[in-house]
């Protein structure tokens, strides 16, 4: 049997929420599928003269509660079926979390550091004008995902500036600080997971300081987590980038590992500690476990081997359901992706409310907002999961479902 893909995950876990709540038939068949999709393909001239073809995805898969939101992702794995996965997934979170957008998700199936800087930018602006005509600041907003970063943030913005004869500074969200940017957008998942960890800590009277922590991917969430956690006195145990990871009961040093991954750009030959698969570090011996990195790396294969007694999904979708129910069975505390790593789309709410109004906050300021929300969405998703008996994930389905419902049915169908 092969497995199930992304998207056929993310429509069981919908369904699986649907069912309990006796959604209604024409409901369930609305927001089960993408409203919008845009699949393109697109030349680049090449550094060497060439022409390469590329092809991209733009999904929107609901706006009913506001503009599509949701990140870009660069990575030869993108398809369009993870493609409409992840901007399902980016409804039921910015509902959990409560802010006001729907959810969509981009990518290009491409490896970014096979290409030079102009190359990027050059792929960047013309995928750009490609999805132009699904984007812009009241009907969809880009964000970083896996392989994208600020400077790729700004030169969309740029291309959808030039083309509307002005500056656009909400029309994406990640943005350098020099353009519009928000202070803490760079930090933000990490930062709300953090956040999140720690209530999740108190909920189960465990502590976080002395806590051993597994991270799976050192990029911009992982990376972000392992300093944060670390200054909790957290011990970070093992981390990893796509070519492996790094183990060291003591804990390792973050600091030095991320200077050493800046230094020789990746992981690897890191001294003070032993080399790891990936595959290796989930099933380590640590309190908590976070999926930083991609899709499906929990599975049926390795769930009864993870040690961990809390896993906080930083990575989307990286736990299939039948893993789920039997992490569930065995008492491992997961804190589902929808809830776990919205602090990044928290703060792109921000950022983008700020070019709106033209009106920037401080850092400090940022950040106590976001830790207001993260805090109210894990308490309203853990109360709901205690008094349905649930678990984390399916509380959260709950919870958002019933909102982008209950808006679906205050607007009405149209016409
Ligand atoms: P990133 O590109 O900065 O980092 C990704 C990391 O994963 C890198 O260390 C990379 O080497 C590693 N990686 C790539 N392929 C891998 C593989 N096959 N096995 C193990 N590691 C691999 O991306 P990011 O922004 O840190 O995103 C990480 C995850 O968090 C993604 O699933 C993303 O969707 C999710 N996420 C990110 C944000 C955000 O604000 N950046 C918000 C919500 C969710």
């Amino acid at each position: 049997m092969t497995a199930a893909t992304p998207y056929e995950n993310a429509r069981r876990m919908f369904d699986h929420a649907a069912d309990l709540m006796n959604l209604d038939g024409g409901m369930r068949n609305i927001l089960r599928s993408a409203q919008r999709e845009l699949m393109v393909t697109f030349p680049v001239k090449m550094d060497d003269g060439r022409i390469e073809v590329f092809t991209g995805f733009r999904v929107q898969h609901n706006i009913v509660r506001g503009p599509a939101k949701g990140g870009i992702r660069y990575h030869p794995s993108v398809d369009i079926d993870s493609i409409r996965a992840f901007a399902m997934l980016m409804t039921w979170k910015c509902a959990t979390v409560n802010i006001p957008f729907g959810g969509a998700k981009g990518g290009v199936i491409v490896d970014p550091k096979q290409l030079s800087r102009a190359e990027l930018e050059r792929l960047t602006r013309r995928y750009t004008s490609e999805i132009s005509i699904l984007i812009g600041p009241d009907r969809d907003i880009p964000a970083p995902d896996i392989g994208t970063d600020s400077q790729i943030m700004a030169w969309i913005m740029d291309t959808y500036s030039m083309h509307s004869d002005h500056t656009v500074p909400a029309v994406v969200t990640g943005k350098p600080l020099n353009i519009g940017g928000s202070h803490g957008r760079n930090e933000a998942t990490a930062r709300g997971l953090v956040a999140i960890l720690r209530e999740a800590s108190e909920a189960l009277s465990f502590r976080v300081d002395g806590a051993r922590v597994a991270i799976q991917g050192f990029g911009n969430v992982g990376a972000n987590c392992a300093r944060m956690l670390e200054e909790f006195g957290a011990s970070v145990v093992a981390v990893s980038d796509s070519k492996g990871g790094l183990y060291n009961p003591r804990g390792l040093h973050i600091t030095q590992v991320q200077a050493y991954r800046d230094r020789n750009g990746s992981l690897d030959g890191y001294p003070e500690a032993d080399r790891i698969s990936n595959a290796e570090l989930l099933e380590l011996p640590c309190d908590m476990l976070i999926p930083a990195a991609m899709h499906s790396q929990i599975t049926t294969q390795n769930a009864d081997r993870i040690k961990a007694r809390i896993i906080g999904e930083a990575a989307n979708g990286p736990t299939t359901p039948e893993a789920d129910e039997l992490l569930f069975d065995r008492g491992v505390f997961v804190i589902p992706d929808i809830l776990a790593n919205a602090g990044g789309v928290t703060v792109s709410y921000f950022e983008w409310v700020q070019g709106l109004q033209e009106f920037f906050w401080t850092e400090r300021e940022v950040n106590a907002q976001l830790e207001r929300v993260m805090v109210a969405a894990f308490q309203n998703v853990l109360h709901l999961a205690q008094e349905r008996r649930t678990n984390m994930r399916t509380a959260a389905y709950l919870l958002a479902v019933e909102r982008v419902a209950s808006a679906t049915a205050t607007r009405g169908i149209y016409p």
